[in-house]
């Protein structure tokens, strides 16, 4: 039926024209659907490109971070996709490795597998939050990767997990330096070695807990500040400089170094600095670690004391002493003089101990090193090398008769009584002397013939010295004979003036005269004074002597003048001893004043050699002598090397030519030339000249002519006691008058 309406409708033109619209909406239709196919066929591609490129970049950026894919289909087959990257991790290709669950288990550890595996399936199970494991998994080479997998749970509309999808980053590296950085920072933490960390700009950024402990700054104080802050001031900038000079060519400096505590005190450390560079070679940080050496120094101080000290004195103990004896033997050799060594054993010591017991031995011990230092100059050494020995090195004396004196130095003060816990304990000792290197050339030997030196002083009675050899300790004892008998002497009126004239030579008037002490010897006589006098200026007692001297004469003088005597001065010798007595001045005033004799009549002679001993010191004794108005006469001239600048600055008055210089007069042409001289210096700086140990006339006329105005000697008079000289004052007086 259609059909025929369609025919019929064919001869209709109004059915014409509705058959062309539909073949045109029909054709329309097909090329809308071919364009709409087109269309889509191309956003189809074009979505297909995009995604592709989408998934390359994925890819590209998971490989460059380093992740590794995985793709866990939940489904019956348990299909895993294991990116190229996953497999490689553990040295598999993915064809290699497989895709499936059972290949990933199968490279887990074997004692971990079941534990991590039911992890995933409880993650699975549960589906809660994110997946984020962290386990060990077996490499190709059997080594151990450590594995971060982290992942999310795909589900369908239903909300059935279909997929379980994610990532894995190999990180055993990071492990290892977290590991290590945990034992650093364990380390850094609990070392006792100071650590300090500073940045490029030498600031401060970290510090441990042992650096506070060790230097007493806590973090907050030093943190931002210069590691200068600590310097001690002990070291050079020179020392920094090499430091810092060290650093630069090997990265790394180890060394000793001073700084200092908080709280002042030096901090010996040994440190070590490293410098940190960046990957461009720049300095980012410097690393000190440092020990506090503080208490090896002391213990090494403290060994260094021992290896050198007596430990209960505090004296140098053996080692030392041979040192310092061989640098001594050297040194003696060198200067041609000779040195002394005494050995020092207490006598019976041994029952000190035994019957008082071992500390007050010590006590003992401690106070006779107190009394024996105390005897010596600070020049010399002193030593405990045994028990009860000691010995002292001795360079400045004159040996032997001052080491003799100091030997009995040493005996006195060990004999007088020590007062230990209100006992008081006596005991002696005994001192063996030997000279060096007059009696050993080598320290061995010095010592052996101490030694034997003091076995003979314990052998003749103890309390006593002896030196090695035994003409010198038979000389030492004679002159400590004579020492304790002059000091007697001087004590009962044994000692006596004698006076020699001297004469104004031209006119043979007697003008003053020079007063010589002599000894009354109840056995021997009287000796002169060469034989004690030298005794008497080891022992000290000639400053006694010479003030006995001075005032006898001064009395004598007052006594002369008063008596209408004709004589311009008194002369008196002054020892070198006495030259160093800072109160002589003080002294001479007032025997001056006792004796109500005016200064200008007395004349002190001082040897060139005494005024050479100590310069400063006997010129400020010198003027204070002139200022109180003594003259002042320069004796033995000639002998000594008074230099032509210091004699004319010298206060004196007088030269008196030695008589070593007269004895030959006239025929001796090198001393005729010498007194020339003489007379000639005294006349240019304004000095009287006075010979003496005139004995002939011809000396005297010789002497005359050379204008030299005054003479002493036995060609005028010999030196003789008061009453003698009395009488030559009379009989002189009497030749005036007549
Ligand atoms: P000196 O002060 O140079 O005294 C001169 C010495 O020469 C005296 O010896 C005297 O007796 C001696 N003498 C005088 N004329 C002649 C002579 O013509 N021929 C010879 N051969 N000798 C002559 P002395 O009295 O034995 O005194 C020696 C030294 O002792 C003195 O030398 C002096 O240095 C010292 N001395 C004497 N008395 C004292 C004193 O009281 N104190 C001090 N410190 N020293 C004194
Ligand atoms: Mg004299
Ligand atoms: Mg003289």
């Amino acid at each position: 039926m259609l059909h025929n309406s369609f025919t019929a409708a064919l001869d209709d033109s109004h059915t014409k024209f509705y058959v062309v619209n539909i073949t045109t909406f029909i054709f329309l239709s097909v090329l809308y659907w071919f364009i709409a196919l087109r269309y889509h066929d191309k956003q189809k591609t074009q979505q297909h490109s995009n995604a592709q490129i989408s998934l390359d970049r994925l890819q590209l950026a998971l490989e460059a971070s380093q992740e590794a894919l995985w793709d866990w289909s939940l489904n019956a087959e348990q299909e895993v996709f294991f990116s190229a990257a996953y497999c490689a991790n553990l040295g598999f290709t993915q064809e290699e490795f497989g895709n499936n669950q059972q290949a990933w288990q199968n490279r887990l550890l074997p004692e971990e597998r079941e534990q991590i595996y039911r992890k995933v399936m409880r993650f699975i199970a549960e589906g809660e939050g994110r997946y984020d494991s962290t386990y060990r998994m077996l490499h190709r080479d059997n080594s151990h990767r450590w594995i971060r997998s982290r992942g999310e749970l795909i589900r369908d509309t239903a909300g059935k997990p279909v997929r379980f999808i994610g990532i894995a980053r190999d990180i055993t590296e990071q492990r290892a330096t977290a590991e290590r950085l945990k034992q650093a920072n364990a380390v850094f933490e609990c070392t006792h070695e100071g650590v300090l960390i500073t940045d490029h700009t030498n600031t401060i950024i970290h510090i441990n807990p042992a650096f506070s402990l060790i230097t007493g700054y806590s973090a907050e104080e030093v943190l931002g500040q210069s590691p200068r802050m600590f310097k001690s001031g002990r070291h050079t900038p020179e020392f920094y400089r090499a430091m810092w000079k060290a650093l630069e060519a090997d990265d790394q400096w180890s060394g000793e170094i001073w700084n200092r505590r908080k709280h002042g005190e030096i901090l010996p450390q040994y440190q070590t600095i490293r410098l940190i560079r960046d990957e461009n070679g720049f300095i980012s940080h410097n690393v000190a670690i440092f020990s506090d050496i503080s208490v090896l120094k002391d213990s090494q101080s403290e060994l260094n004391y021992l290896s050198l000290y007596d430990p209960l004195t505090g004296l140098a103990n053996r080692s030392q002493l041979y040192e310092r004896l061989s640098s001594s033997l050297r040194s003696m050799l060198e200067l041609q003089k000779n040195g002394a060594i005494f050995l020092i054993d207490l006598d019976h010591f041994k029952n000190i101990n035994e019957s008082l017991g071992h500390s007050i031995g010590d006590q003992l011990l401690q106070a006779v090193a107190q009394r024996i230092a105390k005897k010596i100059s600070s020049q010399s050494i002193l030593a405990r090398i045994g028990g009860d020995e000691f010995v002292v090195i001795c360079e400045t004396i004159n040996p032997p008769a001052e080491a003799a004196v100091m030997a009995q130095q040493i005996i006195k003060v060990s004999k007088e009584p020590f007062l230990l816990h209100n006992n008081e304990l006596f005991i002696s000792a005994s001192v063996g002397i030997c000279l060096y290197p007059r009696s050993g050339n080598s320290v061995e030997e010095i010592m052996r013939n101490a030694d034997s030196a003091l076995s003979k002083a314990k052998a003749s009675g103890r309390e006593t010295f002896a030196f090695y050899s035994s003409e010198l300790t038979e000389q030492a004892l004679q002159r400590i004979r004579i020492a304790s008998e002059l000091r007697y002497a001087l004590e009962s009126n044994g000692l006596q003036a004698y006076y020699q004239p001297v004469y104004a030579m031209n006119e043979h008037t007697l003008v003053g005269c020079e007063a010589l002490v002599r000894w009354n010897h109840p056995e021997r006589g009287l000796i002169p004074p060469n034989e004690f006098i030298p005794i008497a200026e080891e022992n000290g007692l000639i400053c006694s002597i010479d003030q006995w001297v001075l005032k006898q004469a001064c009395t004598q003088m007052h006594v002369w003048l008063t008596a209408g005597a004709q004589l311009d001065f008194i002369a008196v010798n002054l020892s070198s001893r006495s030259l160093s007595n800072n109160t002589l001045a003080e002294q001479v005033a007032q025997t001056l004043h006792h004796a109500q004799l005016s200064a200008k009549h007395l004349e002190l002679e001082v040897t060139e050699s005494a005024m050479m001993e100590d310069p400063l010191s006997a010129d400020i004794i010198l003027r204070e002598l002139r200022d109180i108005g003594v003259r002042l006469a320069i004796d033995d001239f000639g002998t000594g090397y008074s230099s032509l600048a210091r004699l004319k600055s010298l206060p004196v008055h007088k030269l008196k030519i030695d008589q070593s210089f007269i004895s030959n007069l006239p025929n001796n042409r090198e001393d005729k030339a010498i007194v020339r001289a003489i007379v000639a210096l005294g006349a240019s700086i304004g000095l009287d000249v006075q010979a003496e140990g005139i004995e002939t006339a011809e000396q005297m006329d010789f002497l005359q002519k050379q204008n030299c105005t005054l003479g002493q000697g036995y060609f005028f008079g010999r030196p003789m006691p008061t009453d003698d000289f009395t009488q030559l004052l009379n009989n002189s007086v009497l030749l005036q008058q007549s």
